[in-house]
């Protein structure tokens, strides 16, 4: 018999699980609290970036709609510029990635991905799903996937503080998305600036609704000085603070923003909140089991990146367990087990995370400094975002952190 799954959620996760399934003969049930057209008009989201490992899982979908359009991000710059504006940069490298990562708007995304979910056979009901919801969906479908992001509902999963390194916000996060901005030469890239005791910035090239921009990313440390959107009123507001930040913070970045304007009014963005690990499995006041997936359990500060790459991989793992599954049940204990596959991934993905909003212990300092000299060990960074597991254990200890970097050095000598 067929199998029956809902997704509640819209989103990089529950499109692509939806879609993954509905290819292998799944019924499949996608809710989603905002339609597509509400999607399109609403409020950038995120600033999306995904590298090549997490691009390849829709690739292997077939619904990697926009990599002719999309302009490639072709490397990974680090600058930390001189203090108080002095101009110049103390550390200042740039390596190229192995292959290009892409940053396709979610607004322009997800509506195309429901329209392939509905071609495919998909239904798509437009519904804020609460409790009730939930109850309904889980007596008539053989498994409920809750792909449902920062909304309110994922709440239902128990925060796990052993996983969990904040309870607070990390970063005051701001985005812009501009126009007009110059390129970075001679290869794009995520140019990003490491402000100490302020925050970071990073800005990359990006396809938005009407074509190509270039998304600013602001990162304040909360109080701090880059920690000022509160009493930002208009999107023209918005785009003045983000060039004022640059000016004071980051000025090697100023001369590329001399004509930028924003891509549209909905361009931008301005919140906080806490990066949280949850325990994956919520039980409804029924007994019967909802299932987490990508943000609704693992959400990390967008200060790596790593949100949709983690999500696009966490619903390759899910849709992979679901499809050996066979015709067994969804119970809690396959639930967890599934959960925990993920996690040998995304537990490295937070933890190198977690380590880049805390200031930086010196073998990081060492590292990033000696990047300027070694294109060896700058290629290594770069391209640890496209799989951060690689950076693990000698991220996190300074001992083999030194020691890769000697290596690493002897062998340019
Ligand atoms: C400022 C910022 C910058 C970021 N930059 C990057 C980056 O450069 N690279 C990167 O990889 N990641 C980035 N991320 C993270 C990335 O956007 C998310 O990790 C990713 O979108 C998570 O996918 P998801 O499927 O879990 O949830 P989402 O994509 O958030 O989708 C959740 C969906 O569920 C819907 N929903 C919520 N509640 C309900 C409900 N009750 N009923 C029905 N529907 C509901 C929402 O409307 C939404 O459509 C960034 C995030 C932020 C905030």
């Amino acid at each position: 018999m067929t199998r029956r799954i809902a997704i509640v959620g819209a989103g990089q996760s529950g499109l692509q699980t939806g879609i993954g399934l509905l290819q292998q003969g799944y019924q499949v049930s996608l809710l989603s609290n905002r339609s597509a057209d509400e999607i399109r008009a609403g409020r950038v989201m995120s600033s999306q970036c995904m590298f090549d490992s997490a691009l390849q899982t829709e690739r292997d979908l077939g619904i990697n709609f926009w990599e002719q359009d999309c302009p490639p991000v072709e490397g990974i710059g680090l600058a930390v510029p001189a203090p108080g504006n002095a101009g110049g940069n103390l550390i200042d490298w740039a390596a190229r990635l192995d292959r290009p990562a892409h940053s396709v708007d979610q607004r322009l995304k997800m509506p195309v991905w429901m329209d392939e979910f509905v071609r495919l056979g998909g239904e798509l009901v437009i519904q804020d799903v609460g409790i009730d919801e939930l109850e309904v969906l889980a007596a008539s479908h053989d498994l409920v996937l809750l792909a449902a992001g920062k909304g309110e509902i994922v709440r239902l999963f128990e925060r796990d503080a052993v996983r969990s390194a904040f309870d607070k916000p990390q970063r005051a996060l701001a985005l812009t998305y501009v126009q007009g901005m110059a390129p970075k030469e001679p290869y794009s890239r995520v140019a990003f600036n490491l402000i100490p005791g302020v925050g970071e910035y990073f800005v990359f090239p990006a396809l938005t609704l009407n074509g190509p921009c270039e998304i600013m990313v602001f990162e304040g440390i909360p109080g701090g000085p880059m920690d000022c959107w509160q009493d930002v009123t208009s999107p023209a507001q918005h785009l003045a603070r983000s060039l004022e930040i640059i000016r004071t913070y980051a000025p090697g970045e100023a001369k590329r923003c001399e004509h930028v304007e924003l891509s549209d009014d909905n361009g931008i963005l301005a919140g906080r909140f806490a990066p949280t690990v949850r325990k994956p499995v919520a039980t409804l006041p029924s007994g019967r089991k909802v299932f987490g997936i990508a943000d609704a359990l693992v959400v990390n500060d967008p200060i790596t990146g790593q949100g949709s790459n983690s999500g696009a991989k966490c619903s390759q793992v899910y849709l992979e367990a679901i499809l050996a599954r066979g015709d067994a049940p969804f119970d809690a204990a396959w639930m967890q087990a599934t959960f925990e596959t993920y996690w040998g991934y995304a537990r490295d993905v937070v933890s190198w995370t977690n380590s880049m909003l805390l200031p930086p212990p010196e073998h990081i300092l060492n590292l990033l400094g000696a990047a300027q000299r070694s294109p060896v060990l700058a290629a290594s960074i770069a391209n640890g975002f496209n799989h951060p597991p690689d950076f693990m254990p000698w991220w996190l200890e300074p001992e083999s952190c030194n020691h890769f970097v000697n290596e690493q050095l002897k062998k340019e000598a």
